[in-house]
């Protein structure tokens, strides 16, 4: 099995307009990139054309969520061949907002993934227990969970990248410690290994994200079943660079 690429996510949430969008595509065009990394930017849905149009062709721009069918009577959504027709190639489903802001269920997410997968797209799923769940030792059970509901669908791993995030990590500053995040990272894989396959268990990039910043990336990203990170408040700073060179 191949080395499991590096890969940063940047999860922009419901923050930016054009003023300040154009700023992060200022300081990631002039970064170069990082032809060792898989650089993908999520957009809120209004601007991932424009950023798509205006950003550095190495650099993937992703959707933040969408539903699970090509079209109809679903006011307010988006669907996987829009953001195809869009030509992109990738969609962040399963975010903890969307799933404890917005109620959404892993059965719904489940059948958003398995459409996002058949109509051509790649899909960073997210993961990843409360701080209730953490503190009664049900961290490895809602990570199984949450997961189970791709591997019930025969899902094609090579088009999905995990991304462990703890909940009570994402916005707070209160980063796991790089152990937190490798015992979890680790378990998933073992998962993984367990469920669907040794291959898969192998080539599956489990990404971490909750708090990440160009001062903890790099020790994190030292973990060697920590292959990337997806990042929410710095992905939106110049620091966003830093975190994308963590391992380089
Ligand atoms: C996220 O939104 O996926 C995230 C990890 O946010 P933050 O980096 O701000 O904690």
């Amino acid at each position: 099995v191949a080395a499991r690429r590096f890969v940063v996510g940047g999860n922009w949430k419901m923050n930016g307009d054009h003023a300040t969008i154009d700023g992060i595509i200022a300081f990631l065009n002039q970064s170069g990139g990082n032809s060792d990394v898989d650089i993908i930017v999520s957009p809120p849905a209004p601007y991932l054309t424009y950023v798509k149009e205006h950003i550095k062709n190495n650099i993937l721009v992703a959707a933040q969520n969408c539903y699970k069918v090509a079209k109809g009577a679903f006011t307010g959504e988006i669907s996987p061949a829009m953001i195809k027709d869009l030509g992109l190639q990738w969609v962040i489903l399963g975010h903890s907002e969307r799933r404890h802001v917005f109620g959404e269920s892993d059965c719904l997410i489940a059948e958003k993934t398995v459409h996002a997968l058949e109509s051509g797209l790649n899909v960073i799923f997210c993961i990843g227990e409360k701080l209730d769940e953490r503190e009664a030792g049900k961290t490895k059970e809602v990570n199984f969970r949450q997961l189970q509901a791709i591997v019930d669908k025969k899902v094609d791993w090579s088009k999905i990248v995990i991304a462990y995030e703890p909940v009570w990590a994402i916005g707070t500053g209160k980063t796991a410690s790089p152990e937190q995040a490798q015992e979890a990272h680790e378990s998933i894989r073992e998962f993984l290994k367990e469920k669907v396959s040794q291959d898969v268990a192998a080539s599956t990039r489990i990404i971490y994200g909750g708090s990440v910043t160009a001062d903890n990336a790099a020790e994190l990203g030292k973990k060697g079943d920590i292959d990337g990170f997806l990042v929410g408040g710095a992905s939106l700073k110049p620091d966003f660079v830093k975190i994308i060179n963590a391992r380089s």
